[in-house]
């Protein structure tokens, strides 16, 4: 079976795009990044979700001889201009575990004179396929909403406690998993994805 690795030590990541695959029909090997752990951690230099994504997946085929899926996402304030963007996971600073308060917290803080007429936000994931011969394919996904003035909800990370979907009146941190893998910019990233790996892999 052809094996693909995802840029990902993200067990959930990992689960969610191999269930995807197989709604599109496919049988696909698909392994976590931790399965080679000797392939070195990726400078995200790039400008766009697009380019981040596929440094990773490039990085990753180049390393491992196999096909490489990655992915790179961020939260985008239309009053900010696309900010936080590809600096969401550290808007208040360093990168790292237990900064998602701290991120959202500054985030909240910026807005605070802002009306919900002019809270209207997105989540976006570029997702990247890179082959070992130099193919590279990426594509998007968005997830639209508005953003609340206080957190709701415990469940997912990040900023999910202040996005409330358009159509929604929870925050994304307030749905399920599989709710939120429904509508999410990763699912839908991962699901425009299927059809790109099929032609190149299938
Ligand atoms: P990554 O590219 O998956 O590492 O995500 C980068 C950062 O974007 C995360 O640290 C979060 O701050 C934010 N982010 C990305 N996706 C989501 C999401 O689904 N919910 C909440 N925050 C997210």
């Amino acid at each position: 079976m052809q094996r693909l690795v995802l840029a990902t030590r993200n067990a959930n990541k990992v689960t969610e795009l191999r269930a995807i695959l197989a709604d599109a029909g496919l049988t696909l090997d698909l392994v976590g990044a931790d399965a080679y752990p000797d392939v070195p951690d990726v400078k995200e230099t790039g400008v766009t979700f697009a380019e981040n994504a596929l440094l990773k997946a490039r990085t990753l085929a180049q390393a491992t001889g196999l096909p490489a899926v990655a992915d790179d996402s961020g939260l985008c304030v239309d009053v900010l201009g696309g900010a936080p963007g590809i600096f969401s996971a550290r808007w208040a600073g360093q990168h790292g575990a237990g900064k998602d308060r701290a991120n959202l917290e500054l985030l909240l803080a910026q807005l605070a004179d802002i009306d919900d007429a002019h809270r209207g936000a997105h989540f976006t994931c570029a997702a990247a396929l890179a082959l070992p011969d130099g193919t590279e394919r990426v594509v998007e996904g968005h997830l639209h909403g508005t953003l609340r003035h206080v957190p709701s909800g415990t469940g997912g990370f990040g900023y999910d406690p202040i996005l409330q979907p358009a159509g929604e009146t929870r925050t994304c941190a307030e749905l399920t998993p599989a709710e939120k893998n429904a509508i999410s910019h990763r699912g839908q990233a991962f699901r425009a994805l299927a059809p790109v790996v099929r032609e190149l892999l299938g």
